[in-house]
């Protein structure tokens, strides 16, 4: 065996030279490890006996992408394009040998072999998308060749991982090795490919699928108008677009220019700044300073949910689809009923669209049963409630799961936003007694806050954040306080937009200044989603709000056809000239001096405060850290994950910035803008919130 460098081997096995790199943990392309393939392939092909290479990795995993801590550093030793030159220019052919992931710069090594290999559990993918970048090692380019531009499309445009199995269908991948023996098969496929003495099959020579699309532009005007509205504001999916495009109508080399040239774009990018901000924050997140890594955890099998309503049963699916046994109940056998059968048409639905079998649906609903009696949690090692938002309510189901569900079991709450301390205390096991605060809808939506109440124990923190992970959420860990962190900042956002509909702005406006910023929906559209008279009382209504009014006109949102749009019969709004005039009287019956916005007064109006309250939230240690809120934001409440977080964003704007308009807003409206102490302090340093 020859030692390249400190991760970088090779030996000679019947003619076929074996080029292995360990560079733990995932093999990522660090400079040793693009030099050692480099000077591998460089020596492989100096002895002339050597009849293929086959390029293969120790540990878990194949290449699974870019160094992302060098990704910005220096590098030394061969360039990753001088490594791939070496490999595709390589006189005897090179086979990649894929287990585990072939991720980002991983698979387009991979790609600059002539041939690739891989045991049926490998995943491949091109990632760079989530993080706002693009493949920019030639990836764009050699795809495209192989598996066809619309099939290339959608793989660079999702960032998803696609098993073996599917890579070789699609042509991504020649040959499945037998599990477990990759190394064996690898060499015998190189074997193979000797003895049968065809030409190198070099992926940038190969232009029968790009011909195919040249000349129909349509395919790219199609393909853009299918991702629009879940790319919106986002840079590099439409950048990955162009690079396609260039692939099919350049040579490879300018193609390979142009992706150079646009992924110098997306690599300076502030979209791509903020993705990779929000990568590395939901690695922290996990990380709490006072709960180590080693706290022991409570075993989970069964859980236990009370409330069949909305939430409980979304959140009873995310742990039948992990394999727990599930048990709901409900106080009202038609509300258990309807719940359960909820889960059931949820499930039917992914089935339809093929996310997974009909036998999948079968067992994970075998895992869930449904009960009216709460002595059927006696066993269960977690319970969760989400049953009405009501404390007394809340109080008597603690008082009952206490004396009921065995002792080590967690209480878990779904409140959003009621005092768990007080929760808690009507237990005698307080320290088992934590908020686990899912997102509707629970089985959709990626966020849990999990929240510590004064006396919950460190086992239970540390299982609750595991167990948010298994079931594949991203959690921010807060404290007790109303609303919590997202729901109390949240509350900021609602009261200014009211405030400016109180001064004559209107809905749509602010609306409209939120969507292109982008959230999915301003509030006011979101009012008339969920409907206007959720909390309204008729008999008590006499026109002193402004949902009193259109609620009064029987404007209660969507469901009625109008609420502060006006809806057509596919439910498309528009402005409403009725509301306007509504609105407009009771401005000036109220006597407050309307006033004219711009674009930027809203948007300040509506977004410092919640950065200020997020300031306030740190000050208080409801949050950890401010990527923690940030998370919390993009996973929960629709900020956009281009703009970072709200945190991010107010480092970006400058914190000095927006503790300026604070204190404007403060003069003018009074001590609800007063500015945190905590950013006073940070401007007053020179700091931003990453460094609080
Ligand atoms: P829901 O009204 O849809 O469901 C509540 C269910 O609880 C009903 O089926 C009801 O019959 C049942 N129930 C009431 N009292 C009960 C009792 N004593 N024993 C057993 N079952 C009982 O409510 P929801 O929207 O699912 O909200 C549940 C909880 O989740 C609330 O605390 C709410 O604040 C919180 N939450 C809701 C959302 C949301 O968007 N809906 C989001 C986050 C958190």
């Amino acid at each position: 065996m020859t030692h390249i460098n400190d991760v970088t081997s090779l030996t000679v096995e019947d003619g076929i030279a074996i080029l292995t790199l360990n560079s733990p943990p995932v093999n990522a392309l660090s400079s040793p490890v693009r030099d050692g393939i480099y000077r591998g392939i460089q020596l492989a092909l100096e002895d002339k006996s050597n009849k293929a290479v086959v390029l293969i990795c120790e540990g878990r995993t194949f290449i699974a992408g870019a160094d992302l801590v060098e990704i910005s550093g220096k590098s030394t030793g061969a360039s990753l394009t001088e490594a791939q030159s070496m490999i595709e220019n390589s006189t005897i052919p090179v086979v990649a040998a894929i287990h585990g992931t072939a991720l980002g710069g991983g698979l387009e090594v991979a790609l600059t072999c002539h041939n690739r290999i891989a045991v049926p559990s490998a995943m491949c993918g091109l990632p760079e998308v989530k993080l706002g970048l693009l493949p920019g090692a030639g990836g764009t380019q050699r795809l495209p060749r192989i598996v066809g531009v619309e099939k290339a499309l959608q793989f660079l445009i999702s960032g998803e991982q696609i098993a073996a199995p599917a890579c070789v269908e699609m042509g991504l991948v020649d040959a499945l090795a037998e599990e477990g023996h990759l190394r064996r098969d690898a060499i015998a496929f190189a074997q193979q490919l000797v003895a049968a003495n065809k030409p190198l099959q070099r992926v940038r020579d190969l232009n029968d699928k790009l011909e195919a699309d040249k000349g129909k532009p349509e395919i790219f005007s199609q393909f853009r108008k299918s991702i629009a509205r879940k790319t919106r504001g986002f840079l590099a999916p439409e950048l990955i677009v162009q690079c396609v495009e260039a692939a099919v109508n350049n040579s490879f080399d300018d193609g390979i220019k142009e992706e150079g040239r646009l992924f110098a774009i997306v690599l300076k990018s502030k979209e791509s700044a903020a993705q990779l901000y929000q990568f590395f924050a939901e690695r922290e997140c996990w990380k709490i300073p006072d709960v180590p890594k080693d706290t022991p955890t409570i075993a989970l099998k069964k859980i236990g949910i009370v409330g069949a309503g909305t939430m409980g049963g979304g959140i009873a699916m995310n742990f039948a689809n992990v394999g727990y046994d599930v048990t709901i109940i409900d106080s009202k056998p038609e509300a258990l009923d309807r719940g359960l059968s909820v889960i059931k048409g949820n499930y039917d639905r992914s089935a339809k669209n093929g996310r997974f079998t009909k036998e999948e649906v079968d067992s994970r609903m075998a895992l869930i049963s449904g009960s009216l009696e709460l002595s059927d949690l006696a066993d269960c090692d977690m319970v969760i409630e989400a049953v009405f938002e009501n404390m007394k309510v809340k109080k008597q189901i603690f008082t009952d799961l206490d004396k009921i569900v065995k002792q080590g079991a967690i209480l878990a709450t779904n409140t959003s936003g009621l005092n768990i301390n007080e929760i808690a205390s009507v237990t005698n096991r307080p320290e088992f007694v934590i908020g686990l605060h899912f997102f509707s809808p629970a089985n959709v939506m990626r966020l849990v806050e999990v929240v510590r109440a004064d006396k919950t124990s460190k086992e239970v923190i540390n299982t609750s954040m595991k167990i948010a992970k298994k079931i594949g959420k991203m959690a921010g860990l807060v404290g007790v306080c109303p609303g919590f962190v997202g729901n109390r900042m949240l509350a900021q956002r609602q009261r200014e937009a009211n405030n400016l509909v109180l001064a004559g702005a209107m809905p749509w406006d602010i609306d409209k200044v939120l969507y292109d910023f982008g959230f999915p929906m301003g509030p006011f559209a979101m009012s008339d989603l969920a409907g206007l008279d959720i909390g309204w009382n008729k008999e008590k209504s006499n026109g002193q709000t402004i949902r009193d009014v259109l609620c009064e006109m029987d404007r209660r949102g969507q469901k009625t056809g109008a609420g502060y749009y006006d809806y057509d019969k596919n439910r498309v709004p528009s402005p409403s000239p009725v509301v306007e005039k509504s609105l407009l009287e009771f401005v000036k019956k109220s006597g407050v001096e309307k006033r004219n916005y711009t674009n930027d007064d809203l948007l300040a109006r509506c977004i410092y405060p919640m950065i200020n309250e997020g300031a306030k939230l740190l000050e208080e240690g409801m949050a950890i850290r401010s990527s923690d809120i940030d998370i919390i934001w993009v996973n929960g409440y629709g900020w956009p994950a281009y703009r970072g977080g709200p945190m991010f964003y107010a480092d970006q704007i400058g914190l000095d910035t927006v503790l300026a308009k604070m204190k404007e807003f403060e003069a003018e409206f009074g001590s609800a803008f007063k500015p945190s102490a905590l950013l006073e302090k940070l401007v007053a340093d020179g700091k931003k919130f990453k460094d609080a």
